[in-house]
């Protein structure tokens, strides 16, 4: 952000924490931070990171979720109260967030699906890597019963990842993993570097500190899973986690997280019953008094632009639990 923005900027989140953030909380939903600036994702990446966490720790109070969730059941929450999590257990999650969170003694909790730790890649990943680095010019995808799309320009690549992520995106695990292998050997692309963390960096996460949280093992939509497997998948996820943290898991995220439509009602019971605390969902807003424990809301701070980062906090606040 240049110089002349950053006060503005800076006075607004400011303006934000001190009077309307009285009695909310608010928790921010993170995926991957990258290393560099890649402009085929346009994610955040450690520049920006680091801006919003030092903006957070300037103007808001960060807060464990634990801490978060006992001032918001305690029906006093600080001003400008906000949590920071990260969902899926990305491995620049613990090579770039992690220490930009350790230099400003910041609090997260990290939301890991057990069943990608170490060499593992979620559906999505193969598409978004297939994409970006395939050496082709252009992929027929006709076996894929689509078109044959030229990707030469950054351009057109994040188009094309727009248009297979969002077809493919409600469709069966299986089938979802089915179609991103496929596409990878269209494309010709071999996958050589590790996307997620391995059990030793949730490890040293937990025990520096960092909360881990339950995200089940293959990432299921839980609302297109039979019962029993949502069943597995909530339980597994949390025992797999136990044994590598040495820890009791507390938390949930609900993988996509869209509530009735990622998951429904009977997902918050499988949930409580598996002994977890509370869960949090993707549906936009902040968390009062009113919000249910198995379906709290958060704010999504995915893209790059910094104005909204301002934006969507000042959004949350007056966006309720829906
Ligand atoms: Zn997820």
């Amino acid at each position: 952000m240049n110089n002349v923005l950053r006060p503005i900027f800076q006075q607004t989140v400011g303006l934000l924490s001190g009077h309307r953030a009285n009695g909310k909380l608010l928790v921010l939903t993170y995926h991957r931070v990258f290393e560099e600036y890649d402009e085929i994702v346009d994610e955040i990446d450690a520049v920006q990171f680091t801006q919003q966490m030092e903006t957070l720790s300037k103007y808001f109070n960060v807060l464990s979720l634990e801490e978060g969730l006992r001032q918001v059941r305690s029906g006093k929450v600080v001003p400008g109260a906000v949590c920071i999590t990260f969902d899926d257990g990305y491995k620049d999650n613990y090579e770039v967030a992690f220490p930009i969170l350790q230099a400003l003694n910041l609090p997260a909790t990290f939301f890991v699906a057990t069943g990608y730790l170490g060499d593992g890649m979620m559906w999505n990943d193969v598409v978004i890597e297939s994409v970006k680095n395939t050496e082709l010019t252009d992929l027929d995808l006709a076996e894929l019963s689509l078109d044959k799309y030229a990707i030469t320009t950054t351009q057109q690549k994040r188009t094309l990842l727009g248009v297979l992520i969002n077809r493919w995106r409600n469709q069966s695990l299986d089938k979802r993993n089915q179609l991103a292998q496929k596409l990878s050997e269209i494309a010709q692309v071999e996958f050589k570097r590790r996307v997620m963390m391995n059990q030793d960096e949730v490890k040293q996460l937990s025990d520096a500190g960092m909360e881990i949280g339950g995200h089940t093992v293959n990432h299921p939509i839980l609302a297109s899973t039979s019962i029993q497997d949502a069943r597995y998948e909530v339980e597994e996820g949390k025992a797999q986690l136990e044994r590598i943290t040495g820890k009791e898991l507390r938390y949930f995220a609900y993988p996509s997280g869209r509530v009735d439509k990622d998951y429904r009602q009977e997902h918050k019971e499988i949930v409580e019953q598996a002994g977890f605390s509370a869960a949090l969902t993707t549906n936009n807003g902040a968390i009062d008094q009113r919000a249910g424990m198995f379906e709290l809301p958060r704010i999504s701070i995915d893209y790059t632009n910094k104005f909204k980062f301002g934006a969507s906090l000042a959004r949350g606040y007056v966006q309720y639990a829906n």
